[in-house]
């Protein structure tokens, strides 16, 4: 989501006349656009922002975007020294109203006002992280607040895109060339848009199922999403990827723990056994599924049976991967007032035993990809070896190999040859 906010940011920008550069020393304005998701993420903003200096020339405008900015405001102005502006979450269409104001007032400047009605998502395709593929932003907040989770907080509440726009956004993306979509939201899958004008004609169990046909209508080359959230997680979700070629084989379903007694502190909403029935559902696919998540360790209360729970869980599930965090107290969440009775040592130790646990599972499990050919969306030349090439495959692995540039932008299909922990090796066939 931050880096789908920062390519809307420099199209606004870029639009009122600014040139992006990735040369700090050359800016004369720098944004930093930040996650509060855990303590470290938030801790490397102060940080960074003191390292903002150059030295033959005046102090750069400073300002501070996202998650940290709209929790903040302007507390930041006395935490950073030379901060110029805050600009919240919501607020990312009017930056360069932000600037300007820096330019013409001594004042502090602050907008942690809510999105435009008619803001404008769409990306300038030289803005894009990549020319073949396109995050397209369908749902943003959050409202389920876990105990645990600052984003309800930092993005307000859930707000679905028109179904009529996001399709129009995919025919012009596919227009322009973009082969990959990527769906995405805090939780796709609670899509809910004010009026389904635009998907009436598709079946599904939920506006998202709708929504996913009707994006896989389009025609567009490959589609993916993420993150779903498990208890609103349906079967109908496994019928569409099942149903439609385009529709990619990929399904990252965050668990964050394997007991129910701490799924209920954590108020996901789910028992591991309506997890694990989900879990069933995809590993029985036609398709071969990729299934990753998030797992936290440590949260309040966690005993050693408890966290057990987790490893049988992480056991029985075999994810492709998995993004394992050490529990961080986030101040103004419910579980900041529980007491972090896991010690920090304990944490870690859990930490690294999970992370050794998955990791075996996870090198098991790709061994399936072993000797199959993978359709891999090529991205770009890879720094590591000559000649070769990185992208991903429908599963959304991390596929290299050695083949040609004129491939880069290609869908070419590579025979696996050599996995990896975090990666997978092959030949183009
Ligand atoms: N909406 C998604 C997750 C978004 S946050 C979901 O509910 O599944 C991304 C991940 O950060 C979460 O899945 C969780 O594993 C982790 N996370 C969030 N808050 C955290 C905290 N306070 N401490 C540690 N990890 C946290
Ligand atoms: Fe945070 Fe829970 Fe919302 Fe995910 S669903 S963003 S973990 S509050």
């Amino acid at each position: 989501m931050n880096v789908s906010d920062s390519e809307r940011i420099s199209t606004t920008l870029a639009g009122r006349g600014y040139e992006m550069t990735n040369d700090e020393a050359q800016a004369d304005v720098v944004i930093l656009n930040t996650c509060s998701v855990r303590e470290k993420a938030e801790q490397k903003l102060y940080s960074r922002v003191g390292r903002i200096r150059h030295a033959d020339r005046p102090k750069p405008i400073v300002g501070v975007m996202g998650c940290v900015a709209q929790l903040e405001g302007e507390t930041l102005f006395s935490k950073i020294e030379g901060l110029d502006f805050v600009v919240g979450t919501q607020a990312v269409g009017r930056v360069a109203d932000a600037i300007a104001r820096t330019l013409s007032t001594d004042e502090a400047v602050v907008d942690l006002g809510s999105r435009e009605v008619n803001y404008d998502w769409t990306v300038a395709e030289n803005q894009r992280h990549s020319p073949y593929i396109a995050f397209l932003p369908i749902i943003e907040g959050c409202n389920k607040f876990c105990t645990y989770c600052i984003v309800p907080f930092a993005r307000g509440r859930e707000r679905s895109r028109s179904a009529s726009e996001i399709v129009r956004q995919v025919l012009e993306l596919r227009r322009n060339g973009v082969r990959e979509v990527h769906l995405i939201g805090q939780n796709v899958n609670s899509y809910k848009p004010e009026s389904e004008s635009g998907l009436e004609q598709f079946e599904g169990k939920s506006a998202f199922s709708r929504l996913l046909r009707a994006v896989a209508a389009t025609g567009i080359e490959r589609v993916k999403f993420a993150t779903s959230f498990p208890r609103d997680f349906n079967d109908d979700i496994v019928d569409v990827i099942e149903s439609h070629d385009n529709v990619c084989n990929w399904v990252h379903l965050p668990v964050q723990s394997g007991s129910s007694r701490i799924l209920a502190a954590m108020k996901r909403g789910h028992t591991i056994e309506k997890y694990l029935k989900k879990i069933d559902r995809i590993k029985s696919s036609t398709k071969d599924i990729s299934l990753t998540t998030d797992i936290i360790v440590g949260f309040p209360g966690e005993t050693e049976d408890d966290f057990q729970a987790t490893i049988k869980m992480v056991e029985y599930c075999g994810f492709d991967s998995a993004y394992i965090f050490k529990y961080s107290p986030r101040p103004g969440t419910p579980a900041f007032e529980m007491a972090d009775d896991v010690s920090p040592e304990e944490k870690t130790r859990r930490f690294i035993e999970l992370e050794n646990t998955q990791k075996r599972i996870q090198s098991n499990n790709l061994q399936r990809y072993l000797n199959k050919v993978l359709k891999v969306l090529v991205e770009r030349p890879s720094t590591r070896t000559d000649g070769g090439l990185t992208g991903h495959s429908t599963c959304q692995k991390l596929v290299n190999f050695v083949g040609t540039t004129d491939m880069i932008g290609e869908i070419v299909d590579v025979r696996v040859t050599q996995i990896k922990t975090n990666s997978l090796f092959g030949v183009p066939v």
